[in-house]
């Protein structure tokens, strides 16, 4: 695993999918304990076979009929992308009273092919209020990924646009001691432009596990 410098309260979300199972496990000998995969079967696998202290992070589009299978032991869905999503997680976590915390997955990216709620789908999501009721499903924070181009002033402007929907939601959703903390944006190619612009949690694939 190659060393990426971060500041202290950004934390670094070790993105392992596509990676052989031996790269996954030098990283954990090196200490890294926050890995993420993209999809449901591949997490089992490892969640199944690598050591039970690490924490998976699921980080694809989740599909409502698999969301059973990772809600026993997966440490923060990053997706939440719908709300029927965020109550198919709440049911399925009520079953087994676990508490799964979810990202609300923003959309601020020019691309039509991104998942995730807009700002002001976000807002009346949040407004409508039926979020309330889910006690398993936890709302921790924010989640996008910005548009995949050179321009660092688009991309800078996008993380803005999620920042500020975080910090609206949590004034006016989220009570001042609430677990709504979590910003999750920044990969390879632009995590130093995501942490200026608010992100404390990088999700970070290529860049960690490439041949240096
Ligand atoms: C693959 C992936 C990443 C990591 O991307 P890299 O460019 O390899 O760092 C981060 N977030 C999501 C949602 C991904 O699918």
């Amino acid at each position: 695993m190659n060393r990426i410098e971060l500041p202290k309260e950004v934390g670094l979300l070790a993105v392992s999918k596509y990676q052989p199972d031996e790269k996954v496990l030098l990283a954990y000998d090196q200490g890294q304990r926050l890995f993420g995969e993209s999809h449901v079967q591949d997490m089992v696998r490892r969640y199944e076979t690598m050591p039970k202290d690490i924490e998976w992070h699921f980080i694809g589009h989740l599909q409502t009929n698999k969301v059973r299978q990772i809600v026993p032991f997966v440490s923060l869905i990053h997706s939440m992308d719908s709300p029927h999503l965020l109550f198919e997680i709440e049911k399925h976590a009520s079953h087994i009273q676990r508490v799964v915390p979810c990202l609300l997955q923003l959309h601020v990216a020019q691309e039509e092919t991104k998942f995730g709620f807009f700002p002001d789908e976000a807002i009346s999501f949040l407004q409508e209020g039926e979020w309330r009721k889910c006690s398993y499903a936890r709302l921790a924070g924010v989640m996008c990924m910005a548009s995949n181009t050179d321009n660092e002033e688009q991309i800078a402007a996008e993380f803005d646009t999620a920042y500020r929907f975080f910090l609206q939601a949590r004034e006016e959703f989220f009570p001042q001691d609430s677990l709504f903390t979590i910003r999750s944006w920044g990969m390879s190619g632009d995590y130093q432009i995501a942490i200026r612009h608010g992100s404390n949690m990088v999700r970070i694939g290529t860049l960690l596990f490439k041949d240096s």
